[in-house]
């Protein structure tokens, strides 16, 4: 409890609320869920029976061709009815304004998509471990909290944490983990100050007993991890509808608006002005709902205020010099994490303003980023800053999930597939390597080539005194990923789906799941079994279950990297369709109709950093099998962590043979007695679904420098010329996401 000498406004009957919380996950576990998901003019909303409620009931979700309108009634369709009687009705008096561009596919409400199999399986983990517990096991977020009025920490861990720790709660409809949420969430809302600021209780408040206003801006603290807030509050209002949340953005945005000139985003850390990205993204959806042009001038005041991501995107010096110069002169502008956040940024100026050339900034820079800085798993470097694309250097798992969830939008609001898959191999590939089985421990930073996990400098642009970067550790590194590692699995499940403007569902990402909602004219209530081992099978199928035949668009995408993939209905062949491409099938769908997709992949090569190549099939990026050696350290300041040793030989090339030829020189191999998918695993050694077997020939002299294995020296054809061994051997590559230590990017010799 604070000690100050003023009462802090409350609006609601907390116990009241909690209550019908209580009322309200009671019933959808008897009941299940019932989404609606429909479109509409830009009129009120109608009024729609809600079957399972037996009530009279305004629907949840809608994606209209004017704008999406979400929970906007006095009840909403899905199992959070009883929350929002009494909700205020948001009014929609103004027309959006003309510039404002809806996005291609909306988000669905939280929880509508029900993750399965292996990814159901790494939720309950994190459920179990870190994420569900950091307020427990983490002195920093436990201690004082200032998030719940405490004199300790007030900044940006906490807020990571939850927003990770949000969709965990709703997609595992989880009540103890949502009770523990709800406690920094009704802090947040309750001590919301009269002028609209928001947060822990600053210092000077708490010496002279003011609230910060308008006036006395400067008397707040940093805009930045109040952005994070912002997320967090957006993604509890899609999972409760809690009539809240609204009024609390619409008074903050009200007082930013009026602050910033005075106070403006730089005023206390640079983060909040390279950053501005996020608090962007949480006014403009704010103005989906209630197209308060306001916000639009506020998006733009912010944008004016934080670092030019779409330019620089757009304008090929920063990602050169970045490729060039790792200094500290404007090191914030190459900070990996900062790059993977401000990279949605021409997608959110493009929804704002309708200027299409945004989009093309967003192509330009990411294709550039990836060039001059990718590497094979999908992710460019980040070790912490941007580090070009030698497979010896590192990123960190900030850069990884923020650039995720950048992705997550950027592919809503624009529509391109580019963007779907380079998230699918984020996820796929970059993500889970850097984690431990129970998700508790995490690197600071991966690298592409890693012979060896433990203490030391290696290639980064950050070497921190320590040298526990890239240990596996709870506190090891900085413990930015730990508090924000949470929302990678977690948003990725939650935007496996999403909704279409003309009122049907688009199947974006794969993995197995399922997703109820309202679709059609008559808004029937579908239910969507998606069964699959995809990414380590070829086929996707989804089981239709609806009480009435009904009409609608169901769209999927067809990954880019595939050739050809086939569309079948119920067994017969519907169309054959080219990769990278969203393709709608609209029909009259009927209960137990099974749409199956066969995405044929192929074993292809591509080149990387220093003329190495990598083997890819399908979305996955395959890497040398090693066994691992797990040595336990412990440090005084960072606790205990975790060393990995291969064990057996890393220095192979690839033949040119099986580089120039690879469908005749890989054989893929499903591993017998490996744990289905579909049926839950983790992502370890012991449960790779697949393998690709090839030959390779050892070069003796490419050994350990620096703790790292430099790509041996090729020529312009890519060939080592260098002592080889005489003999080729039989090498396992397995999916990277498997590995702990690896060698991905391969030189090729004779
Ligand atoms: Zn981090």
């Amino acid at each position: 409890m604070c000690n100050l000498r003023f009462n802090w406004v409350t609006n609601i009957n907390i116990k009241m609320f909690k209550k019908r919380i209580d009322l309200v996950l009671t019933l959808s576990l008897i009941q299940g869920i019932l989404f609606s998901q429909t479109a509409v003019q830009s009129s009120a909303p109608a009024d729609l029976v809600n079957p399972l409620m037996g009530s009279k009931s305004n629907f949840c979700l809608s994606t209209g061709n004017t704008y999406p309108v979400i929970a906007l009634g006095s009840s909403t369709c899905f199992d959070h009815n009883e929350l929002m009687k009494g909700a205020e009705i948001m009014k929609v008096n103004n027309p959006p304004a003309e510039a404002f561009v809806l996005p291609v596919y909306t988000e669905l409400p939280l929880g509508a998509v029900r993750p399965g199999g292996w990814l159901l399986n790494q939720l309950q983990i994190m459920r179990d471990g870190t994420t569900g517990h950091l307020d427990e096991v983490y002195e920093k977020v436990k201690n004082s909290n200032g998030w719940l009025g405490g004199t300790g920490d007030g900044w940006e861990e906490t807020p990571y944490w939850l927003d990770g720790a949000v969709p965990l709660a709703w997609l595992l409809d989880d009540k103890t983990l949502q009770d523990k949420i709800l406690r920094y969430i009704n802090w947040t809302l309750d001590h919301q100050r009269p002028s609209g600021y928001f947060g822990p209780v600053t210092k000077t408040e708490r010496e002279k007993g003011n609230f910060v206003e308008v006036a006395s801006c400067g008397e707040g603290e940093d805009w930045w991890p109040k952005m994070l807030m912002l997320k967090v509050m957006q993604q509890y209002y899609l999972a409760s509808g809690d009539p809240r949340v609204i009024p609390f953005l619409s008074k903050y945005f009200a007082y930013q608006l009026a602050a910033l000139k005075a106070c403006p985003l730089g005023q206390w850390t640079e983060w909040a002005e390279s950053r501005g990205t996020e608090n962007i993204l949480v006014a403009q959806w704010l103005y989906s709902i209630n197209q308060d042009k306001a916000l639009l001038e506020l998006a733009s005041f912010i944008e004016s205020q934080s670092f030019a991501w779409s330019t620089w995107l757009g304008n090929r010096d920063w990602v050169i010099e970045a490729a060039a110069h790792q200094n500290e002169d404007q090191w914030m502008h190459r900070h990996g994490v900062n790059v993977g956040m401000g990279i949605k940024a021409p997608a959110l100026n493009y929804q704002r303003t309708g200027n299409v050339q945004y989009l093309a900034d967003l192509k330009t820079g990411f294709r550039d980023l990836m060039l001059l800085h990718g590497l094979p798993m999908g992710i460019f470097s980040a070790d912490e800053d941007l580090h070009g694309n030698n497979p010896e250097q590192g990123t960190e798992l900030c850069a990884i999930v923020e650039t995720m969830f950048s992705m997550e939008q950027s592919m809503a609001i624009s529509g391109d597939v580019e963007y779907m898959d380079a998230l699918e191999r984020i996820a796929y590939n970059a993500l889970p390597t850097q984690t431990t089985d129970d998700y508790n421990t995490k690197q600071y930073f991966q690298i592409a080539n890693q012979v060896q996990v433990k203490r030391g400098v290696f290639s980064f642009s950050l070497p921190f005194d320590r040298q526990m970067t890239n240990v596996f550790g709870m506190r090891s590194g900085y413990t930015c990923c730990l508090a924000n590692m949470h929302q990678g699995w977690t948003k990725f499940a939650s935007h496996l789906w999403y909704a279409t403007a003309d009122n049907g569902l688009a199947a974006l990402e794969f993995a197995p799941c399922e997703v109820a909602a309202r679709v059609g004219r008559g808004k029937e209530q579908v239910t969507i079994k998606e069964i699959t081992d995809y990414p380590f099978d070829e086929k996707v199928s989804f089981e239709l279950g609806t009480a009435n035949p009904v009409e609608f668009s169901f769209s999927v995408r067809i990954p880019g990297w595939c050739r050809e993939a086939v569309i079948q209905v119920n067994g017969d062949d519907l169309q054959r369709v080219k990769g990278g491409q969203v393709i709608p099938l609209t029909r009259t769908w009927k209960n137990g109709d099974i749409l199956t997709l066969q995405f044929p992949m192929e074993v292809k090569i591509s080149q990387w950093g220093r003329n190495s190549r990598a083997v890819e099939r399908g979305p996955l990026v395959y890497a040398l099998k090693l066994g691992e050696r797990w040595e336990k350290g412990y440090h005084e300041k960072e606790g205990d962590y975790f060393c990995v040793y291969p064990v057996g030989n890393w220095n192979y090339g690839l033949t040119a043979k099986a580089v120039s030829d690879p469908a005749n020189h890989f054989e893929f191999r499903k591993v017998s007695g490996s744990t289905r998918p579909s049926s839950g695993f983790v992502w370890n050694l012991s449960h790779v679904p697949g393998e690709l077997i090839t030959t390779g020939r050892r070069i003796p002299s490419w050994q350990l420098l620096n703790d790292v294995a430099p790509i041996p020296v090729t020529d312009r054809h890519g060939l080592f010329k260098g002592a080889v061994n005489d003999s080729t051997e039989t090498i396992t590559l397995i999916p990277y996401g498997f590995t702990k230590v690896r060698i991905v990017a391969f030189p090729v010799v004779p």
